[in-house]
């Protein structure tokens, strides 16, 4: 028998103390910089000993509207003392408003809701299966689907089975066959990787954990076109680079193709559920029936109600012009250190990927002298680091951003 009596641990006063609890009983799946928030508003973060951070990262773009939008918040809270669960089993008045209003801000028809972004991932990659065997004809069991490299979709084993991270894949197999990777950017390489068993090509539009790999612009539109000639379904993750971090809602606005299938999450719960989403037309998406998918808290009241929310936002188109006028001056900024222990810079809209000289450092050691400057920032790949504030960031503040990284470089050289 366990103990009937668990003692209750205070929350802790101090980072140490906070840190060595995480280290103690949280697994030791992320290395966190030793920052330990206790509240934040807007773009600050405050940690528990009072000190206060520029957010830098939010959440990976989970909080593309900063840290407790009051309208996000009134929403959640709203619905909070409304309802908060049914499952799927019975209808909610919350359902049929947000996949009406996500389907029209991504200009398709139907919504599949699910909580993670991995989740997400993988209900689109049954959907084209199933699409595949149904409407395209491709003989049982035999589907491929193609995939780029350095991709990153998420956690689940059919998900890194066709990661090339070593540390995301390694020692977790066996892994789910039937997909083929080739180099990201290049679209011939799409194109003589498709044959009759391929039912879709899934990519992202700019890839985020590679540390914002923007493709050649004539990539997606090659995409599309080769996958509408093949009968292959184009299958955009915009978990990341969507609503509204790149100056428009959906990242493949910039070259003006249209996917399949788009698969959202991250800024879809606002920060404050985990929400996230496949979007398409009914032609595939019809794919689906009754008992063949689903989640016990997909498409839940909460989630529907901030989701609601986060669409509402990005219909005024404000937040999309704010990463686009903000994303100019991020992208300025971070100019000017090239040569200056910066070798290259990345970005769209109000998202950078900076390549620190890697004799000067590495990206987890600038991003622990940003923490000591007050920016919270996160490495990738080695020299990377990923500039990603929440477009409600005021741009005095992220000018001091960038005076930030600029004086830990100069520090450094
Ligand atoms: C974060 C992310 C995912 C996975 O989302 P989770 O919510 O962590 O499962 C998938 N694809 C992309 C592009 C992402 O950035």
């Amino acid at each position: 028998m366990l103990k009937a009596s668990i003692p209750s641990q205070p929350t802790p006063a101090s980072s140490a103390a906070a840190i060595a609890l995480v280290d103690e009983h949280s697994t030791h799946n992320y290395h966190p910089l030793p920052v330990v928030i206790a509240a934040a508003s807007g773009a600050w973060v405050t940690d528990v000993e009072g000190k206060r951070y520029l957010d830098c990262l939010a959440g990976y773009s989970a909080l593309n509207f900063g840290h407790g939008h009051p309208e996000l918040v009134a929403a959640a809270h709203t619905q909070l003392e409304r309802l908060t669960l049914t499952s799927r089993a019975f209808h909610h008045d919350q359902l049929g408003p947000f996949c009406a209003e996500l389907a029209e801000l991504a200009g398709m028809d139907m919504v599949l809701p699910m909580n993670t972004g991995a989740e997400g991932v993988e209900s689109a990659l049954k959907i084209a299966r199933k699409w595949g065997y149904e409407v395209k004809g491709v003989p049982a069991n035999e589907a491929t689907i193609i995939v780029a490299s350095g991709n990153f979709h998420g956690r689940t084993i059919t998900i890194i089975s066709f990661s090339d991270d070593p540390s995301a894949r390694d020692g977790f197999g066996p892994y789910t066959p039937g997909f083929r990777t080739v180099p990201y950017g290049d679209a011939a390489a799409v194109a003589a990787a498709i044959d009759e068993t391929t039912v879709a090509v899934l990519v992202e539009p700019i890839q985020g954990e590679s540390g914002v790999i923007i493709p050649p612009a004539d990539y997606l539109p090659a995409l599309r076109q080769v996958c509408t000639e093949q009968q292959v379904l184009l299958v955009l993750d915009e978990i990341q680079s969507g609503l509204g971090r790149t100056g428009r809602t959906f990242a493949f606005e910039h070259e003006s193709v249209r996917p399949d299938l788009l698969i959202l999450g991250k800024a879809l719960g606002g920060g404050i559920v985990p929400v996230s989403a496949v979007v398409g037309n009914r032609d595939v998406m019809g794919v689906l029936r009754p008992g063949e998918h689903g989640s016990t808290f997909g498409g839940n009241p909460m989630a529907c109600a901030v989701g609601r929310a986060v669409v509402a936002l990005l219909s005024t188109g404000e937040f999309q012009q704010r990463a686009t006028e903000l994303g100019a001056v991020l992208r300025a900024g971070l100019d000017k250190l090239v040569g200056q222990g910066v070798v290259a810079v990345r970005s769209r809209g109000l998202w950078a990927g900076v390549d620190i000289d890697p004799a000067l450092a590495t990206g987890r050691e600038v991003c622990e002298r940003l923490a000591q400057h007050g920016v919270l920032a996160k490495d990738t790949h080695g020299s990377t680091i990923r500039l990603a504030p929440p477009l409600v960031i005021d741009q005095a503040d992220l000018e001091w951003a960038i005076d930030q990284l600029a004086a830990v470089l100069a520090d450094l050289r």
